[in-house]
C-alpha cells in the first residue's frame, strides 16, 4: 500500500488529538503532518487564573515540535490558501499536498465587531489575558465589567468562572468590599446549553457571591477612553476594567476555502465530522454540530474528542478495516468557583432529544481534577 499523506491545519486541541490518534494506528509508510503558525499554543482554559496571578505565564503552553518524538512532522507556517479542487494547501512555508485533511484551524475573534473591544481587557487570548493581569495587580477598588457581546463563544462557562474567581481573588486581597464585579451576557441566561437547572444554579451561584449578572445585554460598545460600555438593552455602565469576549467568527482561509459553503461555522457530518468534500473533515471550534435547539459548544474537550474520532476514521479509510463508531457528542468541561474548587459541566450533546448534561457540584477533588487537565494538555495526553 503506497503511503498517504495526512495534513492536519492547527495545532490546538482538536488537530493534536487527531494527528495522535492517526499516528497511533498508521504505520510510518504515511505521513502526518500538523501546521500551526504558533509553535507554542497556550491553554486559554488557563486564563482566568492567570489573569489573578495564579499561573505563570511562562507555564501555559507546549511546543508542537515536541509531537516529532512521537513521529508527527509539524511545520510551523501560516496557512495561506486551502484549495480541495487539487488537494493542495499554500503556506507560508511552501505547498502542501494531502490524500486526508483535517481542518482544525478553530474560532477566530473579530475585535472590531465592537468599537472599542480591541483596546478594552480581555480574558479570551493569551496577550489580552497578560495585560489584564498587569491591570488587576493594580487595583485596590472600583469595578470590574465582564461583557459578552454575542454567541457563540469559546467556553460557555468562563465568563461566569472568570467573574467567581475575581471574587475569590478579591476577597482573599482583602479588597472585595471596594469592588463591584459585573457579568453582561446576550443570551436569556447563563450555560442555556447545559438545561434550565444548571442555569439557574449559575445564577444562585453568581447572586450568593454578589456578582451581578446582566441577561440578555450583550456588548455593543466600549468606550474609547475604556471605561463606559453600552449594552444591546439600551443600558451602559462605567467601570474601571471592562473585560469583553469577543465577536467569534469562521478563520477567513476557511470562508475561502469554500467548506463551509458560506455558513458562520463548517458544517459536518456529525457521525464522521466529515465536511461536504470527502476526506476533508472539520474539527472542534470551526465546524457546528447540532445538539438540540443549541450547537455543541465551543470547548477544547469536545475538539480534543472530535479529533481523536476523526484520527481513526482515518486510519480505517486508509487500511481498509470497518468504519469505526460514529462519534458520540459526548465531553465534560471544569468551571472552577475559586482556587480551590471546581465543578464540572457537559454531558452527551447528541443524546436523542437534545443535550443531556449534568452541573456538578464545586469540589476541592473537583480542583484536582482540573489541575491534572491542565498538566495532561501540557503533556499532549488531551
Ligand atoms: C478563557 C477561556 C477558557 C476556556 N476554558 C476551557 C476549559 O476549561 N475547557 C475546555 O475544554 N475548553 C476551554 N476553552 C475553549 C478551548 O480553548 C477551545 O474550545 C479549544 O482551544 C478549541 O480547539 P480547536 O482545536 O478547535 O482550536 P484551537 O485550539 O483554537 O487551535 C487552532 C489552531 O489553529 C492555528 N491557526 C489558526 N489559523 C491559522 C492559520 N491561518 N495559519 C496557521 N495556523 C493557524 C492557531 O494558531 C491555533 O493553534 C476556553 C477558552 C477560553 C478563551
Amino acid at each position: 500500500m503506497a503511503g498517504n499523506k495526512v495534513l492536519v491545519l492547527g495545532g490546538g486541541f482538536g488537530g493534536v488529538q487527531a494527528a495522535i490518534s492517526a499516528r497511533a494506528a498508521l504505520d510510518s509508510t504515511h505521513e502526518i503532518t500538523i501546521v500551526d503558525r504558533n509553535r507554542m499554543p497556550h491553554l486559554c482554559g488557563m486564563n482566568p487564573m492567570l489573569i489573578v496571578g495564579e499561573r505563570d505565564a511562562d507555564k501555559t503552553g507546549r511546543s508542537l515540535g515536541r509531537l516529532a518524538n512521537r513521529g508527527i512532522k509539524f511545520v510551523e507556517a501560516n496557512i495561506d490558501s486551502i484549495n480541495t479542487a487539487d488537494q493542495k494547501v499554500v503556506t507560508s512555508a511552501g505547498t502542501l499536498e494531502y490524500d486526508y485533511l483535517v481542518v482544525a484551524l478553530g474560532a477566530g475573534y473579530d475585535w472590531d465587531a465592537v468599537p472599542g473591544a480591541r483596546g478594552a481587557y480581555s480574558f479570551y487570548d493569551f496577550d489580552y489575558a497578560r495585560h489584564l493581569r498587569r491591570r488587576l495587580s493594580r487595583l485596590k477598588r472600583g469595578k470590574i465589567v465582564i461583557a459578552a457581546a454575542k454567541p457563540p463563544y469559546k467556553c460557555p462557562p468562563a465568563p461566569f468562572e472568570t467573574a467567581m474567581i475575581i471574587n475569590w481573588w478579591a476577597r482573599n486581597k482583602g479588597i472585595r468590599k471596594d469592588l463591584d464585579i459585573s457579568v453582561y451576557i446576550p443570551e436569556p441566561g447563563p450555560l442555556g446549553v447545559a438545561g434550565k437547572e444548571a442555569s439557574m444554579r449559575v445564577r444562585n451561584a453568581l447572586d450568593q457571591r454578589g456578582i451581578e449578572l446582566v441577561t440578555a445585554a450583550g456588548v455593543t460598545e466600549v468606550a474609547t477612553t475604556g471605561r463606559e460600555a453600552s449594552f444591546a438593552n439600551g443600558s451602559s455602565t462605567y467601570a474601571d476594567v471592562i473585560a469583553t469576549v469577543p465577536v467569534h467568527k469562521l478563520p477567513n482561509v476557511v470562508a475561502e476555502s469554500g467548506i463551509a459553503n458560506g455558513k458562520p461555522w463548517v458544517p459536518v457530518d456529525s457521525r464522521t465530522l466529515e465536511t461536504t468534500v470527502p476526506n476533508v473533515f472539520a474539527i472542534g471550534d470551526v465546524n457546528v454540530v447540532p445538539s438540540g435547539d443549541f450547537a455543541i459548544p465551543k470547548a477544547g474537550v469536545f475538539a480534543a474528542g472530535q479529533g481523536t474520532k476523526v484520527g481513526e476514521i482515518i486510519a480505517s479509510r486508509i487500511m481498509q478495516s470497518g468504519e469505526p463508531e460514529p462519534y458520540d457528542g459526548v465531553g465534560y468541561c471544569y468551571m472552577a468557583y475559586s482556587g480551590g474548587r471546581s465543578a464540572m459541566v457537559g454531558g452527551n450533546f447528541l443524546a436523542d432529544g437534545g443535550p443531556d448534561s449534568v452541573l456538578t457540584e464545586p469540589t476541592v477533588s473537583g480542583m484536582k481534577s482540573k489541575d491534572r487537565f491542565e498538566r495532561d494538555w501540557r503533556t499532549f495526553k488531551i
